[in-house]
């Protein structure tokens, strides 16, 4: 069946790259717009395997351009219901990785699609072929499916258009949570479908905490392994509790340790330091920790400029992907900001200072309101030395945690001399205690270095860098 397309399907093109220079045309993603829906419709609605494209195809688009993709499913069978849908939309991600030549990455809004140049000498000139082959993969994958059919966008103003009303149901599903907590039901989901490139990823959904991804909440779960409890998405029995802060159950270290292959023993669902959530690589947003001020700094997807420690998300986003649990990072979904239990075993929102301008203005409604002015974003902070004297002035909670160093009355060289070398405000350098495998970050992009330590108790009582002797 899959001969009838230009292309090779299989899931060993899962996790193959489209570099820029290879690149045939872009859709979607960070420089342009879009987005993937699935909707449950009934039998009677959706005429199975029929296509729809509105805007220009493949063959008319030029090479190395950028054009707003969306993609839209409509879904029928006996046992689909609106709860599936979520569930459904994910996988689009990997049945299109399936196709060779044609790299799918993220999901709803953020979707970001290339197709290489290879795939286009090889035939691929229709999205009709894109779509007939997802479809195939859909039904073949998704028993519960009995019929699709399929509409493509390229149009930009017929995207703006259908972009709001998709945001509204993303936005609807999300809300779904609101009412529930963790301590109202038995039982959480697990979801292991990115570990064909992170391995010993395994999410855990539960009420007050949506997938890293965003894409699946715990209703999403909750459909999906009931629909097809063998799948990707299953039941976890939350077991004992162990800690109810930080979001540590026995039944969830059972099942992750067995998914993870071993690598991690614990899980805390709620904690940002110790036994953290492990991250893939899809997360919308990661958090990142700042030593300096003991706070924690939170970048998505969307923005493109530098965050106060001199790195870019893309950077942040390579050392905290993988599936492992790394310290001083972690990767979330949008939505686990809306959680009344959003890292509580590290402060909560206590803890956050400093996100993008946009991202802030999603989540404002959420952000405890005597702390919205306190946590500056890019508009106002734009380094270390800025971040610190903004939290100062504003005098945001996590000043507290600074203690006072008091002078070492020992002789320092002048260049040494935090009195003549350093601001001001480093006098105030927080007490911390380095966590556990907390990796070092280099500052700014490019070169340095990593370091990693395991299973190590670190003392730190000064550090002196030196320019190197030519
Ligand atoms: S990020 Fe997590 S929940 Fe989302 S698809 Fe991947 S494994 Fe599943």
């Amino acid at each position: 069946m899959a001969n009838e397309f230009p292309f090779e399907i299989s899931p060993m093109f899962e996790g193959e790259r489209v570099r820029k220079d290879d690149m045939f045309v872009e859709l979607a993603g960070p420089k342009s717009r879009g987005f993937e829906l699935v909707r449950a419709a009934t039998l009677e609605e959706v005429e199975d395997g029929n296509f729809t494209l509105i805007g220009p195809d493949i063959s008319l688009m030029q090479e190395g351009s950028r054009h707003p993709y969306a993609m839209i499913y409509r879904i029928a069978g006996k046992l689909v219901e609106t709860d599936l849908e979520a569930i459904v939309e994910r996988r689009n991600h990997d049945f299109q990785n399936y196709i060779q030549g044609y790299m799918h990455l993220n999901q709803r809004y953020d979707m970001w699609v290339r197709i290489n140049k290879d795939a286009i000498k090889k035939g691929l000139t229709s999205f009709e072929q894109v779509a007939k082959a997802t479809m195939m993969l859909f039904k073949n994958e998704l028993p519960f499916i009995e019929k699709i059919d399929a509409t493509y966008i390229t149009d930009p103003d017929e995207i703006e258009k259908r972009r709001v009303d998709a945001i509204k149901i993303y936005e609807a599903r999300d809300a779904r949570t609101r009412g529930l907590h963790d301590e109202d039901v038995d039982v959480f989901y697990g979801c292991t479908l990115c570990q064909s490139f992170a391995p010993t990823n395994v999410c855990v959904v539960t009420p007050d905490r949506i997938s890293l991804c965003g894409a699946i909440n715990w209703f999403d779960g909750r459909a999906a392994a009931k629909v097809d409890p063998e799948g990707p998405q299953f039941a976890i029995p939350k077991g004992e509790i162990i800690d109810a802060v930080s979001g540590e159950y026995s039944g969830v270290n059972d099942k992750a340790v067995a998914l993870s292959g071993g690598e991690y023993s614990r899980i805390k669902i709620h904690s940002f330091f110790e036994y953290p959530h492990t991250s893939c690589g899809c997360f919308e947003v990661v958090g990142f920790y700042i030593p300096e001020v003991d706070g924690i700094g939170w970048v998505d997807r969307d923005f493109t400029g530098m965050a106060p420690n001199g790195l870019a998300f893309s950077t942040m986003a390579g050392q905290t992907g993988g599936g492992k649990q790394i310290i001083g990072f972690l990767g979330v979904g949008v939505n686990y900001f809306r959680s009344p239990k959003f890292i509580q075993a590290d402060g909560g929102w206590n803890r956050v200072i400093w996100m993008p301008k946009n991202l802030k203005e999603k989540i404002k409604a959420d952000i405890p309101p005597e702390l919205v002015d306190k946590i500056p974003t890019d508009d106002e902070v734009t380094d270390l030395k800025t971040l610190k004297d903004y939290l100062e002035k504003n005098q945001h909670p996590i000043i507290q945690r600074w203690v006072k160093e008091v002078a070492a009355p020992e002789t320092v060289s002048p260049m040494e001399s935090p009195s003549t070398a350093e601001p001001a405000w480093s006098m105030l350098a927080p007490t911390m205690t380095m966590p556990v495998g907390m990796p070092i970050m280099p500052m700014g992009e490019g070169g340095g270095m990593k370091l990693t330590f395991k299973n190590a108790k670190i003392n730190i009582e000064r550090i002196v860098f030196k320019n190197k002797e030519k």
